[in-house]
């Protein structure tokens, strides 16, 4: 198996990869291989290898949203590093191996507005597609014109429609065969220094939030939808914390008492009751018992489910 894929060209193999060294939590167990396929044909051949030798496959991107297990991967972890970003007038097309931040700045210095609130936003753009990343108000389904995704068979292009966004939420989050290859996003013309200000503005406050060196994953738990919660909760819930129609879940984790509690190495932050830590050697399974304790604290107090924002791999059972 290991000696067809290594036949692949454009295809790294990095055996018994320790992922951890991976993901932003810096937590996780190895993978039997790590897989980066620079273009779509390493990708589609590596695919059909690992398929036709039964190897289990996980796709992962910069690692910034991830909770591997400490047992790691009985199989292969697959990234797609093709990181181009082409520009054609306000039409952009990148890589989802492109790092974010990069696209981000790209569009910023050609005066392109559409993308200046999600600076400092972490990890590669087909993660952030994959999770309908977004910060202050806007997110990125809101720029997208067409996905280009491997399906486990054939390479395929959805519109914005049918990749069925919603609030941290895709099509792509519900097939986990599919591939997202490139997007190609719709831009206004604006002025380069006024998107810069802001995503500078936007920079500095993050960097206080999240200093670039927390092993985090940003917040752990989406927000909730006010509309969507029951009588009870809501009627608790002060005018003044609802944005955009929604109830942060810092609000219910804060009453529930979850600042500052840990479990071993792994930490909520003092300052905010949505964001988890690795104070530093760290396991999976600490985390994981901390975030199940977090739900539970929750549920009994507002009778509500906390959904994480935050993915297992492999999924969680
Ligand atoms: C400090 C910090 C702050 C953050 N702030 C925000 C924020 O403000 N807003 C926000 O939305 N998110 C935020 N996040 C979360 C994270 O940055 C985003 O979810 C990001 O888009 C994940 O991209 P990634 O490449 O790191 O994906 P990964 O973490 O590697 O993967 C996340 C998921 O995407 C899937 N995936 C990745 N690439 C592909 C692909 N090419 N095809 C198919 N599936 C794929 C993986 O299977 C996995 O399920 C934050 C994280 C951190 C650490």
């Amino acid at each position: 198996m290991l000696f067809r894929l290594l036949a692949i060209p454009n295809l790294q193999v990095f055996v018994n990869a320790p992922l951890a060294r991976y993901t932003r939590f810096g937590i996780g167990g190895p993978a039997r291989a790590l897989l980066d396929a620079a273009d779509e044909t390493a990708l589609v051949e590596a695919w059909r290898a690992l398929r036709d030798s039964g190897w289990p496959r996980e796709v992962i991107g910069g690692g910034s949203n991830l909770i591997v297990d400490d047992s790691g991967v009985p199989g292969a972890v697959l990234r797609y590093t093709e990181n181009s970003i082409r520009f054609d007038g306000t039409t952009v097309q990148a890589g989802a191996g492109a790092v974010l931040q990069d696209l981000v700045d790209a569009t910023i210095d050609r005066g392109l507005r559409g993308l200046e609130t999600m600076t400092g936003i972490p990890g590669w753009v087909g993660g952030a597609v994959y999770g309908n990343a977004g910060a202050y108000g806007h997110s990125i389904e809101e720029r997208v014109a067409r996905v280009r995704f491997f399906d486990g068979e054939s390479i395929r292009e959805f519109g914005r429609a049918e990749c069925r966004f919603a609030y941290r939420d895709s099509a792509f989050k519900h097939c986990k065969n599919w591939i997202i290859l490139s997007v190609t996003l719709q831009m206004e013309a604006a002025d380069a220094s006024e998107l810069r200000s802001l995503a500078s503005s936007i920079l500095k406050i993050r960097n206080d939030k999240y200093p670039p060196s927390m092993r985090c994953a940003g917040s752990i738990f989406k927000n909730l939808m006010l509309a969507e919660l029951p009588e009870s909760a809501r009627a608790r819930v002060p005018g003044e914390v609802i944005r955009e129609g929604k109830v942060p879940a810092a609000f219910f984790l804060e009453q529930a008492g979850a600042k500052g509690r840990s479990n071993g190495a792994i930490r909520v932050a003092d300052y905010h009751a949505n964001l988890i830590y690795n104070t530093g050697g760290g396991s999976a399974r600490e985390l994981r018992s901390l975030i199940l304790d977090l739900k539970a604290r929750v549920r009994d107090r507002f009778g509500l489910e906390l959904e994480e924002e935050v993915q297992y791999i492999p999924a969680a059972p």
